[in-house]
This record gives C-alpha cells, sequence and structure tokens, in this order.
C-alpha cells in the first residue's frame, strides 16, 4: 500500500510559552522550539505499522520554508521511506484552502492508496483532512483511532464519537483518514536513526514543479483573512490558582468541596 502522510513544523507547546506578538497579527514567533505536530507523528507511526503488515512505502510530505525538512528528516529516521518537502515563495500566506491545493497538486502528482493527515496542528482549523479529501473527491473518516486492512481495495476504520463510544466503518480506498491522538504509542526516534537519514537527499518541489498556478495559493488565492488575534479577557467569575501544585490542588479540592461537587 501506498501511504502518504501530510506533516507540519508547529510551536512544541510543552517547550514554550505562547504570547500574541506586538501588532497582534501572530503568536511571537522568535526563540521558538519547533517540532512535529503531535497528531503527525501518530499518523506515521500508524503507516509504518500498516506498511509493515502489508508491504508498499510510506512518504511524508510537509508545506513550508527550508525549516519544514527537519520534521521530514525527523519521520523518516523513524522508518518513513520517502519525503517530499513542498516549498516556493508562492505558498506563504496561503490559507487553508490554499494549503490544500498545494497538497493536492502534489498528491496528484504522484499515486497513493492512503492519505493520512492529523485531526489537527497548530492553527487548530482541523480543516486540512476534510477539505482534501473534498478536493480530491475520495472518501473521507475523521478522528480515526483505529485502522485494519481488509484488502486492497478495503480497510475497516475506527472512530472515536460522542460519550466515548466507537464507531467501525468499512472505507473504500483511496481514501483520506484524519488520525486523532492515541492510536499507537509512537516509536522512539534513536540517535542511529537520525544518522541513516542525515544525508539523504529530500526533493524540493515549487508551484510549478507541480502544476500549480500561485494565483490559487498564498496571498492572491486566499479567500480568508485574519482580521485579529488576541488572548480573550478572563470572563467574571474564572479564578487561576497560584502556588506550587500541592497547594493548587488544595485549593482547588476546597473549591470542588464547597460547591459541593466532591465531599
Ligand atoms: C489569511 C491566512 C493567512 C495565513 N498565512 C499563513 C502564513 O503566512 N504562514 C503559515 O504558516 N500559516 C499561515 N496561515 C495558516 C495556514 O493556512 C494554516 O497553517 C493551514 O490552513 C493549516 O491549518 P491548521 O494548522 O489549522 O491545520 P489543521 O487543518 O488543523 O491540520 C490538520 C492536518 O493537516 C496537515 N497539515 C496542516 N498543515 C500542513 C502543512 N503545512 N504541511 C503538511 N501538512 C499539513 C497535518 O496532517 C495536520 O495534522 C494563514 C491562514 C490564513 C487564514
Amino acid at each position: 500500500m501506498e501511504i502518504l502522510v501530510c506533516v507540519k513544523r508547529v510551536p512544541d507547546t510543552a517547550e514554550n510559552e505562547i504570547e500574541v506578538n506586538k501588532d497582534g497579527s501572530d503568536i511571537e514567533r522568535d526563540d521558538l522550539v519547533y517540532s512535529i505536530n503531535e497528531w503527525d507523528n501518530y499518523a506515521v507511526e500508524e503507516a509504518i505499522q500498516i506498511r509493515d503488515k502489508v508491504g508498499g512505502s510510506v512518504t511524508v510530505v510537509s508545506v513550508g520554508g527550508e525549516e519544514a525538512e527537519e520534521i521530514i528528516r525527523r519521520e523518516m529516521a523513524m522508518g518513513a521511506d520517502k519525503g517530499v518537502h513542498l516549498s516556493d515563495q508562492a505558498f506563504e500566506e496561503s490559507d487553508g484552502k490554499g494549503l490544500v491545493r498545494i497538497l493536492q497538486a502534489a498528491i496528484e502528482k504522484g499515486s497513493y492508496d492512503l492519505i493520512l493527515t492529523g485531526v489537527q496542528a497548530d492553527d487548530g482549523a482541523g480543516q486540512v483532512g476534510g477539505m482534501l479529501a473534498a478536493m480530491l473527491d475520495w472518501p473521507f473518516a475523521s478522528l480515526v483511532n483505529h485502522i485494519e486492512v481488509i484488502n486492497d481495495r478495503t480497510i475497516k476504520v475506527g472512530r472515536e464519537i460522542a460519550a466515548g463510544n466507537q464507531e467501525m466503518n468499512e472505507i473504500d480506498l483511496p481514501c483520506v483518514l484524519s488520525i486523532q491522538t492515541g492510536i499507537n504509542e509512537p516509536r522512539y526516534v534513536g540517535i542511529r536513526g537520525i544518522r541513516k537519514v542525515a544525508s539523504v537527499e529530500i526533493p524540493v518541489f515549487g508551484a510549478s514543479d507541480i502544476g500549480l498556478s500561485p494565483d490559487l495559493v498564498g496571498k492572491s488565492g486566499a479567500t480568508i483573512s485574519r482580521v485579529d488575534y488576541f488572548v480573550p479577557d478572563l470572563g467574571e467569575g474564572a479564578e487561576i490558582l497560584e502556588g506550587d501544585t500541592g497547594e493548587i490542588l488544595e485549593k482547588l479540592i476546597e473549591i470542588l468541596q464547597s460547591k459541593g461537587g466532591i465531599k
């Protein structure tokens, strides 16, 4: 099975304090530590496990500046067979649809049975997987937390639904799935794996290489414009508990007891 996994380089929320920048147009990006989007790491692990069971290959693709290469290489060190880097000045400032157009053009140049995305990334729109499926006219399942290959035309997918319930579906290939956290335990990427792929050439494709008109992407292709970006004021009644973890827990228990939440 030929599997493509879409991966995004995002600020690592465990390593950074995220703040809005001075003009309120974006977050403050100086000195941020970046890593692979958590959901995408699960998707790559799942793709590797499927390939190891049924054969085929795993390709990781990322749209972004030259820094995106570092996460493509990391996922190859994890076990993906190939990497594709989509990078062009024309891609900058693309909205979600622009980003999907870039991925779609690259996908249509290749031949894939299964496309995996994360459920969401740092911009949190959760739009890429579904929109990509719609634009490719392929079936789509979201919030996938289980995949079984039935044969080379059909797979079975489990989806997390409300109240902790689970739904199972059969879905025809080729299809797009957005992968939910917890589907697997991603493997550790060791130094040996990193060394193995350190000098592998990762092809970089721009708009003309994938037959995409630059007008359809970037600022000129965007149909959504961000008009503001801010931290909302705290609502009345919100209380930030302060102190060390023990003190915070003590205060929390007191509050819950006073409101009848626990006895
Ligand atoms: C007007 C406007 C201007 C913007 N300008 C910029 C800009 O200049 N620079 C910028 O970085 N962003 C910009 N963005 C944000 C950009 O459009 C989003 O990053 C993009 O739509 C993905 O959104 P998301 O993070 O919400 O992804 P989601 O839809 O939440 O992500 C779901 C999955 O899609 C896949 N995916 C997401 N992004 C990528 C990627 N880059 N490569 C491969 N796979 C991916 C991953 O599998 C991910 O898990 C802009 C948005 C708007 C509306």
